[in-house]
């Protein structure tokens, strides 16, 4: 399988506890002795055996990335036409530093109808960085001192990266408020930077 990306750090926890509806579905608790605050490791687990009890495998497809989606028909009667491919994700998020191009992998592809569709493709999963008025100097600033640099929270693995250094974190989401939780054991300062009061709400 292509090495996909993903923003699951060592030390992810939930920020919501396993009682909290938005971690654990109705009637099918997470086993006992779980943390309070899971790591992604027992989400996983707790997702693995909820497939598994509700014999969904046969139902999913890993590795098929959707195309295109159309509506075939008119307002009251018609279907959804999806175009798939079926040889893994479309694209892979690049990590930091590796200049390799997008790998798009369109060789075959399937089409299926469906009476609904339900798009879940995650709105914050593709990192997306400012575009500087002035690169130049942006460059500058990065150049004049060793190991300063500028990285989307997607590559963020462990706070230990961060010993000795003065970090700014911009955005109080679940990340944001994790990454300073996280580093400000290391760091010599974290500062927090945020246009909303909020800090910790969903990532
Ligand atoms: C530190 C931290 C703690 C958090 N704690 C909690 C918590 O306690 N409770 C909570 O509810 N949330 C929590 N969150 C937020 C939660 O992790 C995210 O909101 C959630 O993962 C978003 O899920 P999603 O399915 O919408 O999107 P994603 O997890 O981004 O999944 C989208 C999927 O769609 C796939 N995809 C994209 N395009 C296509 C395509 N064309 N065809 C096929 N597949 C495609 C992607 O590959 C990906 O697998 C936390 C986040 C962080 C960072």
């Amino acid at each position: 399988m292509p090495n996909l990306y993903i923003p699951q750090y060592p030390s992810c926890n939930t920020n919501k506890c396993i009682h909290s509806t938005t971690v654990t579905y109705p009637g099918f608790p997470f086993p006992p002795y779980t943390p309070l605050y899971p790591s992604y490791h027992h989400v996983q687990a707790y997702h693995h055996s909820f497939a598994t009890h509700f014999e969904l495998y046969p139902y999913i497809r890993f590795n098929h990335s959707l195309e295109s989606a159309y509506w075939v028909g008119d307002a009251s009667n018609g279907f959804w036409e999806l175009s798939i491919s079926t040889d893994g994700p479309r694209e892979e998020i690049i990590p930091l530093n590796n200049t390799l191009a997008h790998d798009l992998r369109h060789s075959s592809r399937i089409t299926r109808h469906f009476d609904h569709l339900a798009v879940a493709i995650g709105r914050n999963h593709y990192p997306k960085f400012p575009v500087w008025a002035d690169d130049a100097a942006t460059n500058e600033w990065l150049r004049n001192r060793k190991g300063r640099r500028i990285m989307h929270s997607i590559y963020f693995r462990e706070p230990e990266e961060f010993a000795g250094k003065i970090i700014l974190v911009v955005g109080a989401g679940a990340s944001g408020a994790d990454i300073v939780i996280q580093s400000s054991g290391h760091a010599k300062k974290v500062q927090l930077q945020s246009i909303t009061f909020v800090v910790g709400g969903d990532g």
